[in-house]
């Protein structure tokens, strides 16, 4: 029978996984419908699709999971298929529902394979008929607080209280002893009906030191099964992951046996497309128990295609096209090792806290076949609060695991952002970790590293005066693109090389002086000097040449703060404390006039014609690279003449107010 491939799908996403659909239904030929809320208009994803309609306000609630809009947009748009992504309504068995009713192919499992895996409670009790091993513990009906207590105390502590509708750690809490039974459970309870609505809950044996392995197993609609192999996801915070890869450490034999009861897990409840059947695994017994299957794609799915050279998204779209498994199991073979890291905008520092702002600078590094960045964001676009703070994944693959570790690390260390806290030099760490580097690592490996993974060198003095350098370069830059004669403190009489201070805060003072010497500049912070020249590349890129090394820095600004990175990619964000100018005026000098010492807006002039000012009185304020500058008179004068007013843009050296 021939079949006929979907001509046109509706993606019902936003972000990395929507842009990474349409990589391949573009490649297939495939006409993309994207939907967008009114937060995500200017997002690459609708950028990258052939139609693009609106699905509503900001709030998920109201655009990306709102099922009968979406069903509305693919009807008008003749789309033929929606691909759900993941998250949003990928595992949502109404939506799968609503599609079959209007005949439109919900790319993913049937509903009924949703329902069945959407509750942790029904899905074990399904697991156990089909002799597929699940975790010891309690995953009946009865909710009696009582009970549960004396189901607790069979199983034994630590008990694992989660959220039978739970997801994303979310309602999921530990019970390490009695005593903490009640609390936890009470606690586990108000979650989960904060976060799904339903407070029931299951018990779980808690395995003190398991590995997350996962397999991904794929089916088609004629009753066919493959897994490609399993993913190690262990290395996670807040139970959720951080970094996967692909394989795990399994031997063969008990990668099959696992392989085969992911499948049998697959064809209980009738599947179809991809998915991920979860097991955690005991190092202490080598015992497996399958822990939940997430049916849809994975974000971490790009580590299985690595490692077999297939394109899963394709895969979905043959399958829901009526397709046969293109390959039997015996056809699949894993090649080399692969990484994922997940680069999210949130703060290492502060609890891994969730982050959001606008990526000032943005760049990463060079693509190839072994460096792949799954991405929906570029520079100037912004990480909102009502999304996901996923960034982008950045997946690596190797020969062998340590040349993937390497080629991570040194991709991590090209991974440059600016805006918002992120979790990049946390990885970074991570990657460089020796048990991580020797695959000797469980769950518990973030919380029991902290102190290490979580130490960050606060910056130094070099950082602190080289940065200051390259604000002036970038000030000078912008005074010569204004056509006028480069940099030059013109307003004060200069006997000697001009000087600048800088005063920068984070959690001391940080005080630099920049003196402009001939071709070079010399910087002093913290008692050290550095002596540099350099250059301004443009977008917020500097390059600095000291007496031995030659160096990319970038520096932004943001209102009152900057945020640095230096050579070896660390990041840094300071206040800025209002800089100075300081100005050499040898005795019996006259002053003349009073004129920009850089381009920008005039934000107050203090004084009028008449008006008699004194030394070092402020007497115009100007706004200029986000930061206000003030401007002093260097000595006693009157003042005759006001050339500009307030809210006037003014050029570097453009005259603001002449002397008698
Ligand atoms: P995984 O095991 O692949 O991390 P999760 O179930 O934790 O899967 O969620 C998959 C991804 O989808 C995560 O990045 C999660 O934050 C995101 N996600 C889940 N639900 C939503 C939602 N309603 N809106 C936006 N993103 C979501
Ligand atoms: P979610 O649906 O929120 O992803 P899971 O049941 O998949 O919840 O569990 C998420 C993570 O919690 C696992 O990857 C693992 O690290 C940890 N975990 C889950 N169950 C257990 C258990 N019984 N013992 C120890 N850790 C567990
Ligand atoms: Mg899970």
């Amino acid at each position: 029978m021939a079949y006929q491939l979907i001509q046109k799908v509706l993606i019902a996403n936003r972000g990395e996984i929507a842009c990474r659909v349409m990589q391949t239904a573009k490649r297939l030929g495939i006409s993309c419908v994207s939907v967008y809320s009114e937060a995500d208009r200017n997002a690459l994803h609708v950028a990258m699709s052939d139609e693009a309609y609106c699905v509503g306000p900001a709030a998920s609630a109201l655009s990306y999971l709102n099922k009968d809009k979406i069903i509305e947009i693919t009807l008008d748009s003749g789309a033929k298929a929606v691909h759900p992504g993941y998250g949003f309504l990928s595992e949502n068995a109404d939506f799968a529902e609503i599609c079959k009713a209007n005949k439109v192919k919900f790319i993913g499992p049937p509903s009924s394979a949703i329902r069945s895996m959407g509750s942790k409670s029904e899905s074990k009790r399904l697991m156990e008929n089909a002799g597929v091993p699940v975790v010891p513990g309690y995953h009946g009906e009865e909710q009696d607080v009582e009970f549960l207590r004396k189901k607790a105390e069979e199983i034994g502590y630590p008990v694992l209280i989660k959220a039978v509708m739970g997801g994303g750690g979310k309602g999921m809490k530990l019970a390490t002893s009695p005593s903490e039974f009640f609390d936890q459970l009470e606690s586990a309870k108000r979650e989960a009906l904060k976060s799904f609505g339903d407070e029931r809950v299951i018990l779980e044996k808690f395995i003190t030191s398991p590995r997350h392995i996962e397999f991904q197993v794929f089916c088609d609609s004629y009753g066919n099964a493959v897994h490609l192999f399993e993913r190690d996801c262990s290395v996670q915070r807040r139970h959720q992951k951080v970094i996967e890869e692909a394989p795990s450490l399994l031997e063969d034999s008990l990668r099959a046996e696992m392989g085969q009861k992911a499948k049998q897990a697959a064809l209980a409840v009738g599947y179809e497309g991809a998915g991920t059947v979860e097991f955690i695994f005991d190092e202490d017994t080598k015992n497996f128990y399958f822990m939940e299957m997430n049916t849809r794609l994975q974000v971490e799915h790009p580590v299985s295609e690595m490692i077999t050279g297939q394109d899963l998204v394709e895969w979905q779209f043959r399958v829901a096209s009526g397709f046969p498994l293109p390959l039997s199991q015996d056809q699949l073979s894993i090649k080399g090792h692969s990484l994922e890291a997940r680069i999210y905008a949130e703060d290492p520092k502060n609890d891994f806290l969730p982050s959001s702002g606008n990526l000032l600078y943005l760049s990463t590094p060079q693509p190839t076949s072994e460096v792949r960045i799954d991405s929906g964001v570029t520079q100037g676009d912004e990480i909102s609060v009502h999304y996901d703070p996923l960034i982008a994944k950045l997946i690596v693959w190797g020969d062998t695991r340590s040349q993937a570790m390497n080629l991570m690390h040194k991709s991590l260390s090209s991974y440059h952002i600016c805006g918002l806290p992120t979790n990049i030099s946390f990885l970074k760490k991570l990657v460089q970790n020796s048990k991580f580097r020797d695959f000797k690592f469980n769950t518990n490996f973030i919380p029991e590293n902290k102190e290490e993974l979580l130490h960050f060198a606060e910056p130094s003095n070099k950082d602190i005066a080289l940065s200051s350098v390259c604000l002036l370069l970038k000030e000078r830059h912008s005074v010569v693109s204004n056509k006028s004669p480069w940099f030059d403190l013109h307003n004060f009489r200069l006997n000697s090389e001009p000087t600048r201070n800088f005063h920068f805060l984070l959690e001391k003072d940080y005080p630099v002086t920049v003196t402009q010497q001939n071709n070079h500049f010399v910087a002093t912070a913290g008692g050290e000097q550095f002596k540099v020249k350099g250059e301004y590349l443009g977008n917020s890129e500097f390059m600095l040449e000291t007496d031995s090394s030659l160096e990319k820095w970038r520096v932004v600004q943001e209102d009152d703060s900057i945020w640095i990175i230096n050579e070896k990619g660390e990041v840094h964000k300071l206040e800025v404390k209002q800089e100075e100018m300081s100005e050499e005026t040898g005795p019996g000098k006259e002053i003349k006039q009073l004129s920009a010492p850089m381009p920008g807006k005039i934000v107050r002039i203090a004084v009028q014609t008449g008006d008699s000012v004194k030394e070092n009185d402020t007497i115009v304020v100007l706004e200029s690279m986000k930061m206000e500058h003030m401007i002093k008179v260097p000595r006693n004068a009157k003042v005759e003449k006001v050339l500009k007013k307030e809210g006037d843009f003014v050029k570097g050296k453009e005259v603001i107010i002449t002397f008698e």
